[in-house]
């Protein structure tokens, strides 16, 4: 499955930080909106979410918990 940042347009004010960090080359700015072009460029680094100044970028991790199994002690 392709993992990619979840963009939110109605909160991006064009400022273009998250271009400038990306080095995947994955961000552009349309009309002064952010878009993604190459998704499967992202390396899913996040450092786009880290300089956003306002929220509008989210990368997101799904935190697996697996169901442990106790061993008793060797007999
Ligand atoms: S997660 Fe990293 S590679 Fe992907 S768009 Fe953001 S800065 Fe670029
Ligand atoms: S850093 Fe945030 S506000 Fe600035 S262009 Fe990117 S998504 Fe928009």
């Amino acid at each position: 499955m392709l993992v990619k940042p979840i963009l939110d347009e109605a909160l991006c004010n064009g400022c273009g930080l998250c271009v400038d960090v990306c080095r995947c080359g994955a961000l552009v700015l349309v009309k002064k909106i952010i878009k993604i072009i190459e998704a499967e460029d992202c390396g899913y680094c996040t450092q786009c979410e880290l300089v956003c100044p306002t929220g509008a970028i989210q990368c997101p991790f799904e935190i697996v918990i697996e169901e442990t199994i106790e061993i008793g002690p060797e007999e």
